[in-house]
C-alpha cells in the first residue's frame, strides 16, 4: 500500500512549514505514520515548528481535548469535575526545558499558587501535583540538577503539609540519573514523594527493583521520548513486553504501584497481578491522561478501581502536545487534516 494523496498532502505542507521531509511518494503508509511519528517527537522539543503549531487557529480545539486550559481556573474547573465523578488526579503546569533561573523560579511560584487553591476544596491525596525537573533548572549548564532540587523541594514541602504528593516526571534518558537521585533527595524528609520510570529504557527494571520498596510511589510508563537503540527498545512488542515484567516487580513489592497506561491489555494484566498479590484496591491506582479513553477512566473508577487524571494545564502546551500527537497515527491525522485546510 502506498502513501494516500492526503498523506502527502500533509507531507508537502510540514515542508511548507519547516519541517524537513519526512516521506517519499513510494512510502508505505506505515512508513509515513512512523516517519511522521519520529518527526513530531523530534519536532517537540526543537522550536522550529512551534509558531506555525501554536500560531495556527485550527490547532486550538484539537488541542482542548488533551489541555483543559491556560489557566489555574481552568485546570481547578477539570479538578473539580473529574474529582466530583470519582477520579483523582495530577496537576502539571506546562513547561519544559527551561534554562533560565527566573523562570524557573516563576514555575515553582505557579505550583504553589495552585496548591494555595487547592487547599480550599480538601481533596487531600486525591489532588496531587506532578512536576518535570527540566522546568525547573534541571538542564542549567552550572549546578542545575542542585538548583532543580531546590527550586522543587518547596513545592514538595507544601504539599506535605497538605496532605498531598509531588510526583516527579520522567523526561529523556539523559535526565535519568539526575531525576532518581532527586527524588531519592527528596524522599528523606517526605517519603510520599513520586518516581516515574519509562519501560522502554533497558535499565528501568534495575531501576524498579531498586524502588520497589515499602510506601514507593511509583508511576510506571511506557516513555513517551525518542530514545536511540543504544538505550531503548524501539519496538512496541518489546516495550509492552518490558511494561509487563516492570509491572510484575512492582505488584509483587510492598510499595504503591501506579500503572500510568491507557493500554486495554497492561491495564487487565495491573488487575491480575494485583489479585494474585492479594493487593487491596487502595493500595495502587490506573493513571491516564485528561481527555484520552475518559470512558475508561470512569469505567474502572466505578468498578472499584482508583483511577487518577493527569491534568496539564498553562501556555506552554506545545511539547505535551505533539508527544501526544506522536502516540497515535489516528491523532497525527486528525490534527494535520485540521491544519492542512485551514492553512
Ligand atoms: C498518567 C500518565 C503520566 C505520564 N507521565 C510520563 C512521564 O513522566 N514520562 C514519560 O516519558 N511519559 C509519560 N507518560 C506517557 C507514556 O510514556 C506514554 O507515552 C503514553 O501513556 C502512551 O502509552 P500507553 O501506555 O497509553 O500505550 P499505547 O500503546 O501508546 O496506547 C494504548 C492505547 O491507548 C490509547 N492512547 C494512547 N495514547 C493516546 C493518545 N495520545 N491519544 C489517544 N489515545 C491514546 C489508544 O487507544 C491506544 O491504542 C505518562 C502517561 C500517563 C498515562
Amino acid at each position: 500500500m502506498r502513501a494516500d494523496g492526503e498523506t502527502l498532502d500533509i507531507c508537502r505542507w510540514l515542508q511548507r512549514v519547516g519541517m524537513p521531509s519526512v516521506v517519499g511518494s513510494r512510502s508505505s503508509s506505515t512508513e509515513v505514520l512512523v516517519l511522521l511519528q519520529r518527526a513530531l517527537l523530534a519536532a517537540s522539543r526543537r522550536p522550529g515548528l512551534r509558531r506555525a503549531v501554536v500560531g495556527n487557529p485550527a490547532t486550538r480545539r484539537v488541542v482542548d481535548r488533551f489541555v483543559p486550559g491556560e489557566t489555574r481556573d481552568d485546570a481547578l474547573g477539570a479538578v473539580r469535575r473529574l474529582t466530583g465523578s470519582g477520579i483523582r488526579v495530577t496537576l502539571d503546569f506546562l513547561g519544559e526545558d527551561v534554562t533560565d533561573r527566573a523562570e524557573a523560579i516563576r514555575t515553582r511560584d505557579a505550583y504553589l499558587r495552585l496548591l494555595e487553591a487547592l487547599e480550599p476544596l480538601q481533596l487531600g491525596r486525591a489532588a496531587e501535583v506532578s512536576m518535570k525537573l527540566s522546568a525547573c533548572g534541571q538542564g542549567l549548564p552550572v549546578g542545575g540538577h542542585d538548583f532543580a532540587v531546590e527550586t522543587v523541594r518547596p513545592v514538595v514541602e507544601a504539599a506535605s503539609a497538605m496532605g498531598t504528593t509531588v510526583t516527579l516526571d520522567m523526561e529523556d534518558s539523559r535526565t535519568v540519573d539526575s531525576t532518581l537521585a532527586a527524588v531519592a533527595e527528596l524522599r528523606k524528609e517526605h517519603p510520599g514523594t513520586g518516581a516515574v520510570v519509562q519501560a522502554m529504557l533497558f535499565r528501568t527494571e534495575d531501576d524498579v527493583r531498586a524502588l520497589a520498596v515499602s510506601g514507593s510511589r511509583v508511576r510506571l510508563v511506557k516513555g513517551a521520548y525518542r530514545e536511540p537503540p543504544t538505550v531503548a527498545f524501539q519496538k512496541k512488542k518489546d516495550v509492552d513486553a518490558a511494561y509487563g515484567r516492570c509491572l510484575e516487580i512492582l505488584m509483587s513489592g510492598p510499595g504503591y504501584p501506579m500503572v500510568g497506561s491507557h493500554d486495554p491489555a497492561l491495564i487487565a494484566l495491573a488487575h491480575e497481578l494485583a489479585a494474585q498479590n492479594s493487593r487491596q484496591a487502595d493500595s495502587w491506582e490506573v493513571q491516564m491522561l485528561y481527555g484520552i479513553r475518559p470512558d475508561e477512566q470512569q469505567r474502572l473508577a466505578a468498578a472499584g478501581t482508583q483511577v487518577r487524571a493527569y491534568v496539564p494545564y498553562g501556555v506552554d502546551w506545545y511539547g505535551y502536545f505533539m508527544r501526544r500527537l506522536a502516540e497515535r497515527p489516528a491523532n497525527v491525522r486528525f490534527f494535520l487534516r485540521s491544519l492542512a485546510t485551514k492553512s
